[in-house]
């Protein structure tokens, strides 16, 4: 798990597990990358703290899916970032993709695209600090 701050909202920090599976994890990075997000430093308890789930699942993979979820400490909140996540994306139909995270773990904060924008990783980070 990383410590990341909001760069347009510094007070907000966010304990983030980054479970990158395809190409929309290209967008969590290209989100650190432009200085979106900054590493901080794990000095207390955070804003949030969130599993991000980016790219495909697949029924193979769910297992660990869920390790990852229940290894999180409470409270903590879970992403679905981009359409594999939400659904299936463009695979849902395969016999070996999962039609949608929340098939595996609950769900709170649904970012639809193929892939999303990094702006809307931040926005949702933003909104579950919020309602944390
Ligand atoms: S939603 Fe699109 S960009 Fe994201 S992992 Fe699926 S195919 Fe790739």
């Amino acid at each position: 798990m990383s410590v990341y701050a909001v760069a347009d909202a510094p007070g907000i920090r966010v304990h983030v597990a980054d479970l990158g599976m395809a190409c929309c994890a290209v967008e969590f990075a290209a989100a650190l990358g432009r200085g979106l997000l900054v590493e901080a430093p794990d000095d207390g308890e955070p804003s949030a703290r969130v599993l991000v789930v980016s790219g495909t699942v697949t029924d193979v993979l769910a297992p660990s899916v869920l390790a990852a979820w229940e290894a999180l400490p409470a409270p903590k909140a879970a992403m679905s970032f981009g359409a594999c996540s939400n659904t299936g994306g463009p695979y849902w139909d395969s016999y070996s993709v999962t039609k949608g995270v929340d098939q595996v773990i609950p769900v709170h904060s649904y970012v639809p695209g193929c892939p999303p924008r990094p702006e809307a990783l931040i926005d949702a980070i933003v909104e579950l600090a919020a309602s944390a």
